[in-house]
């Protein structure tokens, strides 16, 4: 198997060669950072209004010229928190450390940092929403590159036809982008699972909770025939009581949305059969030759110091423990949000049922980590509406839904959420 490993990266620094020289030249970097497809057309307006990607700032959720940007999901949120612990989460690397592609040839994810492992099963095994026994583990940059790696494992390679992948509607507007990007003659994009009904091999996403609209979800598509990849970006009790250990063949996590660090590009995969972890080991080898251990390294040791938070409470003078201030922080932002919504006729919010958190022992309705609003009455261009209005969200439309909703960011700064909720009673009372 070590041998394997050492053809297939040899395979892939060779590719990359080739791939140099044929690219030399050209401006990668803006094909590539040019977010073209995800902010064409309701967006256009955003990206006239928003910082470039590159920016240096972080405040791509900030307040400008009296706009206020909830279109992407960009958990700035977590910032105060993280302020507040200090040096907790100071990770030092010597310039002689990491220097390696290996991190451990006898695993079949053979750049999956040992330590960044030990830290996922003990955070899983202290919230309880996975199991993570008799798993392989994959590491990627961010659970979207995990997302095309199993797209990559799990697609006939011989079929005649691309595999069909769906998605209960409304949903994560990027699965159909990403689906679609290379338009690869492995799988194509196939819209909302509740109509799908062709006899024949497809792929099911499941969301849960889902973007955009926050609530808990299972496989839809009533077939025998399906392969499910089960994303839980948001399965973490500062937006959903957790109800039991996930147990499922593919399942996607993230640091992103889980302790707020979208940018250490991090996420992981618990994956049951052996074949498919090694199938997505080999497309993040192809694609970028393993994961950056700096990354990981970091990953690891936030997801350590949320553990810590919670099982070594009294050694945190800084604050509360991480998933108890998240979640104090949703619900105080939902009550502002469903309060704001209430005193007018305009604007309406979905209603979740409650449900008792295995982890915290409370009893709560979801709090998700975006708002699924509908325009009520005669608005039938939320989006639109909303954008006269200075507040930028996305519209329906996005997530194979109606024009009537927008999906609304609930993780930006304080600064900006108190300036949307303001905004927003305005027009309601106007
Ligand atoms: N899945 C879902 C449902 C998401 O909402 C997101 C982030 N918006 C992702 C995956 C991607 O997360 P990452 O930052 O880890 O690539």
């Amino acid at each position: 198997m070590i041998l394997g490993h050492f053809l297939v990266i040899s395979l892939a620094l060779n590719a990359g060669f080739l791939y140099r020289d044929y690219c030399k030249g050209k401006h990668h970097y803006q094909e590539f950072f040019s977010f073209k497809n995800e902010c064409k057309n309701a967006s256009l307006t955003l990206l006239e209004t928003s910082p470039p990607p590159f920016s240096s700032s972080s405040s791509s959720s900030k307040a400008f010229d009296g706009i206020i940007n909830l279109d992407h999901g960009d958990p700035t949120m977590y910032e105060r928190y993280w302020q507040e612990m200090g040096d907790k989460t100071t990770v030092v690397i010597n310039g002689w450390q990491f220097i390696s592609y290996f991190s451990d040839v006898r695993k079949v994810c053979w750049f999956l940092e040992p330590e960044f492992a030990n830290s996922i099963i003990r955070l899983h095994k202290l919230v309880g929403n996975a199991i993570t026994e008799d798993r392989y583990i994959v590491v990627g940059t961010g659970s979207t590159q995990l997302f095309q790696a199993v797209l990559y494992a799990v697609s006939p390679p011989n079929a005649s036809e691309p595999i069909s992948v769906v998605s209960a509607a409304p949903f994560y507007s990027s699965y159909p982008l990403i689906t679609d990007f290379l338009k690869s003659g492995l799988h194509k994009w196939a819209g909302d699972a509740y109509t799908f009904n062709k006899d024949e091999p497809y792929i099911e996403l499941v969301t849960s909770p889902n973007n955009p609209d926050g609530f808990p979800r299972q496989a839809v598509v009533n077939q025998n025939q399906g392969i499910l990849i089960h994303d839980f970006a948001y399965y973490w009790p500062q937006y959903i009581p957790i109800s039991s250990p996930a147990d499922h063949d593919i399942m996607l996590f993230t640091v992103s949305k889980s302790t707020g660090h979208a940018g250490t590009r991090i996420g992981w995969a618990l994956v049951k059969d052996k074949e498919i972890a090694k199938k997505m080991t080999e497309f993040i080898v192809l694609s970028t030759i393993g994961v950056s251990k700096d990354s990981q390294i970091r990953a690891a040791k936030i997801l350590q110091v949320v553990s810590d938070s919670h099982q070594y409470k009294g050694n945190f003078k800084e604050g509360k423990a991480f998933f108890e201030d998240s979640y104090d922080h949703m619900a105080r932002r939902w009550k502002q949000l469903r309060d704001a919504v209430n005193v007018s006729k305009l604007f309406s919010l979905p209603d979740f049922t409650s449900g008792t958190c295995t982890f915290s022992g409370r009893t709560f309705g979801s709090q998700p980590a975006f708002a699924w609003l509908k325009c009520e009455g005669e608005i039938d261009d939320c989006e639109s509406f909303l954008h006269g209005h200075e507040i930028l969200t996305r519209g329906g439309k996005h997530f194979g839904g109606s024009e009537k909703y927008v999906r609304i960011s609930m993780l930006p700064r304080d600064e900006t959420f108190d300036q949307f909720i303001e905004r927003l009673s305005s027009i309601s009372s106007s």
